[in-house]
């Protein structure tokens, strides 16, 4: 056992505290992880003040990992110490069914471990349930540890491991691409990842965001219209106009004013996570032959993927590096759309 110092929240309107915490001894296949960064995902947010419900308390959010291999166990070959790493949202899975076998682990059919609030046995972690990258330690078994190319700084790849794959993962499955036209609603954390990653792929990106302010941003990451869905003219302008449109909005939105945004046989995907049900009228999608569909971040495969493109294109997440005791001060300023555009924790301050 190791321990750890780290930030947790025990109740859901709750403030961040500093404690200890104790990480697993290493086994054969551990990684110990000296988290040099940690990004704040709006999934922390939603977790920390039990928005999906079932939150297990205390809770130490934090699945935008970035940091260096601090020690290894015996039968470890993917790491070294002192290799540049990252970890997501995912820290194990079954490894066996289809899904797994396909790594498509974030799927898999037996459950995966998520990075915190996840059950696992106690001798995995005490209290039985995981915590995640607020802290200065952590470790997690070689297959679900990331490379971080040299070339992308540790700090603004954090963000990626969420972030970063999240938009990665549908933009390839829905082959964003030269010709195809993209719609991301929403410049967050995750949107303007998404805006750098789909202009690098060569689509055409629109961003539809709720007003003009971040314009000019939008622009520099490689956007090539904006448009403000404050504006009811937006959705008449732009009516069958996208082969893609992606949603990471964190709030209940008119969906069916989305999807009347979407060509013949376009795709809206979801990945915005607020708890309500939607509205979708039968017409919208009938009309046009549209889909509407989800995704949940992405593989281990398509993560490394993902974080090799970003560094052979220069891309990394826009960010405002903090100390650890303004985690309280971060979130409400995330909630009020008030972040450039993602918040990562420097764990020297912990
Ligand atoms: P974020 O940084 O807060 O960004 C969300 C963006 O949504 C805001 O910047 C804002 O963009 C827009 N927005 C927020 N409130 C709005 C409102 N009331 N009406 C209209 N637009 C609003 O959050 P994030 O970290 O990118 O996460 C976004 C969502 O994705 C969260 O629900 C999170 O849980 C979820 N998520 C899902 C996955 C997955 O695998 N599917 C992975 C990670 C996160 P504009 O200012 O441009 O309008
Ligand atoms: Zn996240």
């Amino acid at each position: 056992m190791s321990t750890a110092a780290a930030y947790a929240v025990s109740t859901p309107d709750g403030r961040f505290e500093k404690v200890a915490i104790e990480r697993r001894e290493l086994g054969p296949h551990d990684v110990l992880i000296d988290i040099k960064y940690a990004g704040i995902c709006h999934s922390d947010i939603h977790t920390a003040r039990n928005e999906w419900h079932g939150t297990s308390y205390p809770c130490v959010p934090g699945h935008e990992i970035a940091g260096l291999v601090a020690a290894v166990g015996s039968a470890v070959t993917k790491h070294r110490v002192g290799d540049r790493v990252g970890v997501g949202c995912l820290v194990d899975s079954c490894g066996q069914c289809d899904p797994c076998l396909a790594s498509e682990q974030q799927y898999c059919q037996r459950g995966t471990v998520w990075t915190y609030n996840s059950r696992v046995p106690e001798e995995q972690q005490a209290g039985g349930y995981t915590l995640g990258g607020y802290a200065t330690q952590v470790v997690v078994t070689e297959g679900f540890v990331l490379s971080i190319p040299e070339g992308i700084g540790l700090d603004v790849a954090a963000p990626l491991l969420c972030a970063g794959i999240t938009l990665f993962s549908p933009l390839r499955h829905w082959n964003a691409g030269p010709g195809k036209k993209v719609a991301i609603i929403g410049m967050g954390g995750l949107g303007h990842v998404g805006v750098k990653i789909a202009a690098a792929m060569g689509a055409e990106v629109t961003v539809l965001s709720h007003s003009l302010s971040k314009q000019a941003d939008g622009a520099r990451f490689g956007a090539h219209h904006y448009y403000a869905t404050s504006e009811r003219q937006t959705f008449k302008d732009l009516r069958g106009k996208f082969d893609l449109i992606v949603n990471t909005v964190s709030a209940d939105l008119p969906i069916d004013h989305y999807l009347k945004l979407l060509d013949l046989d376009g795709t809206l995907v979801i990945l915005g996570l607020p708890d309500k049900p939607m509205e979708v009228k039968a017409s919208t999608l009938a009309g046009y032959r549209r889909s509407l569909s989800g995704s949940m971040i992405g593989g281990i495969a398509q993560t490394q993927e993902m974080l090799n493109f970003c560094a052979e294109h220069g891309i990394g997440a826009e960010i405002e590096v903090i100390s650890a005791d303004r985690i309280d001060e971060a979130y409400d300023r995330v909630v009020a759309s008030d972040v450039r555009y993602r918040f990562v924790i420097d764990t020297a301050t912990m």
